[in-house]
């Protein structure tokens, strides 16, 4: 992901080099063509705009400097708008004073949540917590089955409604799990929940009905970061609707524009805080935004 973008982006600063000085002019036509790059790259518009502004005004306001070219002075200041749009320092995650910490996962059928909670398991042990899994996704067939087997993978165990009692309601679910962690003494319980294929008031009624009941500290957003546009549209429907604390980016291997990806933390408000970049549970990292400008700048 972002390869045409970090091209693109790469080869307007590299235009600059070897300018002793740069004039306004110089100035508006690397704006215009960051601006085009981003737009390209399915960036939403009134982050590309706000973007650009400060990067121009920055720009032309940059002082003489010794130990930086005019060239130099834009690639970091470009950096270091671009870290600020991804959201500044890196967030680590909200754990409770008292154990257990409680993660709930919301967002689109597919997004990758199942798979999250399988890799964030695997990525809280490795921290030395003892998480445990709650199926509340109860919509899909077969969720509560995959949750389990990534459990398993992961090594964590996984709290599920018995098999044979109907559907099952997924708020009592995700209670009863609770309880059952603090029984057995696990500090991080993540709580997987249904999504659809398009935003829907069921779901979300969903959602926010198990939020009230188990009281999360963190509510993370899962989303594809290949679905473009859209991607922005469902963020902002899951904040009004749910609410969140922080997004996890997934698919960030795959080959669309992902600017989407770029415009998530503006849009919503809310920092990102992991990123998946594979179908195995060890593609998985916390998400550093100083790390991801230096890649996208290549
Ligand atoms: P859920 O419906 O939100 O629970 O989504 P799933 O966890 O079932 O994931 C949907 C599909 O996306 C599955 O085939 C996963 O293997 C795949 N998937 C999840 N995360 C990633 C990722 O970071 N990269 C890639 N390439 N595929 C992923």
């Amino acid at each position: 992901m972002f390869n045409t973008l970090s091209d693109r982006l790469t080869s307007v600063l590299q235009n600059l080099r070897g300018k002793g000085r740069l004039s306004e002019a110089d100035i508006d036509a690397t704006a215009r063509e960051i601006r085009v790059a981003l737009l390209e790259a399915d960036v939403a518009l009134p982050v590309v705009r706000a973007f650009i502004a400060k990067v121009k005004e920055r720009a032309k306001g940059a002082e003489v400097s010794q130990a930086l070219n005019p060239a130099q002075q834009v690639v970091k200041i470009v950096n270091e708008e671009l870290i600020g749009i991804l959201g500044g320092e890196t967030r680590r995650l909200n754990l409770a004073k008292n154990p257990p910490t409680v993660i709930m996962l919301a967002g689109l059928q597919g997004a990758g949540k199942t798979t999250l909670a399988g890799k964030l398991a695997k990525w809280l042990r490795g921290q030395g917590h003892t998480p445990m899994l709650v199926a509340c996704d109860l919509q899909r067939p077969n969720a509560v089955t995959q949750l389990q087997v990534v459990g398993e993978r992961a090594g964590v165990p996984v709290f599920a409604p018995e098999p044979g009692n109907g559907v099952g309601d997924p708020v009592d679910v995700a209670r009863r799990g609770i309880d059952e962690a603090k029984r057995a003494q696990h500090d991080v319980v993540v709580v997987d929940t249904a999504g659809r294929l398009g935003v829907d008031e069921e779901m979300m009624r969903q959602a926010i009905d198990i939020r009230a009941a188990v009281q999360p500290d963190e509510v993370l957003f899962v989303v594809d970061a290949m679905i473009g546009q859209d991607a922005v549209n469902t963020a902002t429907a899951f904040r009004d609707g749910v609410g969140f604390t922080g997004v996890v980016l997934t698919k960030l291997d795959g080959d669309a524009r992902g600017g989407a990806a770029l415009s998530v933390r503006e849009v919503t408000g809310q920092p990102i805080l992991f990123a998946s970049n594979g179908e195995k549970l060890e593609d998985f990292d916390v998400f550093h935004p100083d790390r991801m400008a230096s890649r996208i700048l290549g």
